[in-house]
């Protein structure tokens, strides 16, 4: 049966979209350096990429621009990748100067495009850990010492538990600290604008193009409902859980959701008295509250709603009380938007960096941390189709756990996992 595309999501993104894109389905067969698949942050960052160098480029969207995760996200945009620890384990020396080298990258991309193209995305500096836990704050100072003694602290603040109540307005944490190099912006105009600069650099862009099979090698190419393309390379450019029969890809990412509730807009006053310094929050549990005002002073406040990885019936419901408990002050708010999307899971949390075959190349997986992250991989696999394969071959040497179960077992065992990380967490 043929799927149809889906218009965005209800969100508070969509109603405050910069502009509608309409570029038109594939018909027929296209030939391109570089086809890409995806139109999130991970394809259209890796088809701006190629196309500032001078390469021609096929994006092919199966929904419309920003359909996914990238135009539904919190818009935290947070230092370093997930699954650091491991990327250390597993690489050693050449691993820790990886993550510490590529640890703003994702966010000097943003900037750069942003001041370039002149992207209209509420960028604001500013983003705070919070301990859930006294010990949890145990861990964010031994972090906070150890970039410091990397020779980061000029970005970074510690929090002491009695100096938090002059930065949020709630008393329910334990310290925190604060990274002014990273901060917040709204995902989905940032991801459209950054479509609008690749079109303008002749990057053909196909919405409504599902991609249903496709094959790497020598001759590579990739088949739509009503069309091919034939590319020297081909981009699986995203969080996309198709697998197009890529063996490789099994078992590999697990979704689980995430959802956000988004208030009417709250007086200067109220802003100013639970987040003066309108900085993006997230708590220290693993499956984590997270938090910041929007443009026009809204609370947009994220998290999980439930364990058995099915979407809830009331997003509103399930959040909102988390929302109150932290800042009764809002207890009154209206919920104008309530919305969820898929975060992709990988078991070791490190993005999946890989060739998956000869000028096949897929990224993916950065398991809820993916603002800044997908800007790095972008590069990182634009780089090595341009021949530069060094941060490559270094994501290309970790392993992964790919689970080998059914997809319905697959999900039990995340829930239940969910389930566990969240018990621990209240500990
Ligand atoms: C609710 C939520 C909150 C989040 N909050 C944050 C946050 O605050 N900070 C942060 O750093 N990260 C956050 N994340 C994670 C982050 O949004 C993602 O990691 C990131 O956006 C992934 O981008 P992507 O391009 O890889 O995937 P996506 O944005 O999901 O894009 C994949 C695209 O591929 C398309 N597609 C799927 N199948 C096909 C096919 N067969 N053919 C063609 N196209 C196809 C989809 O329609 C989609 O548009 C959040 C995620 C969610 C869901």
């Amino acid at each position: 049966m043929a799927v149809t595309a889906q218009d965005h999501t209800k969100s508070y993104y969509a109603a405050t979209a910069n502009d509608r894109t309409s570029y038109p389905a594939l018909e027929g067969t296209v030939r391109a350096d570089v086809c890409i698949i995806g139109g999130g942050f991970s394809g259209v960052a890796t088809a701006l990429t190629m196309a500032e160098r001078g390469r021609s480029v096929v994006l092919l969207e199966a929904n419309c621009i920003g359909w996914g995760a990238s135009g539904r996200n919190g818009g935290q945009m947070i230092g370093g990748i997930s699954g650091e620890a491991a990327i250390e384990r597993q690489l050693g020396k050449a691993g820790a100067k990886l993550v510490r080298d590529i640890r703003y990258r994702g966010h000097e991309i943003i900037e750069g495009r942003i001041a370039k193209y002149g992207i209209a995305c509420d960028l604001k500096h500013g983003w705070m850990e919070v301990a859930a836990r006294p010990r949890h704050m145990m861990a964010i100072r031994a972090h906070f010492e150890e970039r410091v003694a990397e020779g980061e602290g000029q970005h970074l603040e510690l929090v002491e538990p009695q100096d938090l109540p002059s930065i949020l307005g709630t008393s329910v944490y334990y310290g925190g600290f604060i990274d002014r190099r990273s901060g917040h912006l709204h995902g989905l105009n940032l991801c459209l604008g950054e479509a609008r600069a690749a079109a303008s650099l002749g990057v053909r862009i196909f919405e409504d193009s599902r991609v249903v099979a496709l094959e790497g090698g020598a001759k590579p190419w990739v088949r739509t409902e009503r069309g091919r393309v034939e590319a020297g390379t081909v981009v699986i450019g995203g969080e996309i859980f198709d697998r197009f029969g890529q063996s490789r890809l099994k078992g590999l990412m697990l979704p689980t959701g995430s959802y956000i509730i988004a208030t009417e807009p709250l007086s200067e006053a109220i802003a100013a008295a639970i987040n003066p310094q309108d900085l993006a929050v997230c708590d220290s549990n693993v499956v984590l509250d997270y938090y910041r005002l929007s443009a026009d002073r809204r609370m947009l406040f994220g998290g999980r709603c439930n364990y058995s990885n099915r979407d809830p019936k009331d997003i509103g419901a399930s959040i909102r009380p988390r929302m109150v408990s932290i800042f009764p002050q809002i207890k009154d708010a209206k919920i104008d938007f309530a919305w969820g999307g898929r975060i992709a899971i990988v078991m070791n949390r490190v993005p999946v960096i890989e060739r998956l075959a000869p000028n096949l190349y897929v990224l993916q997986g950065y398991s809820g941390h993916g603002v800044n992250a997908t800007h790095i991989a972008a590069e990182i696999v634009s780089d090595a189709i341009c021949g530069v394969t060094e941060k490559f071959d270094l994501f290309d040497r970790i392993r992964h756990t790919r689970l080998p179960l059914s997809d319905w077992f697959g999900n039990q065992m995340l829930a239940l996992g969910m389930l566990y990380y969240r018990l621990r967490d209240l500990l």
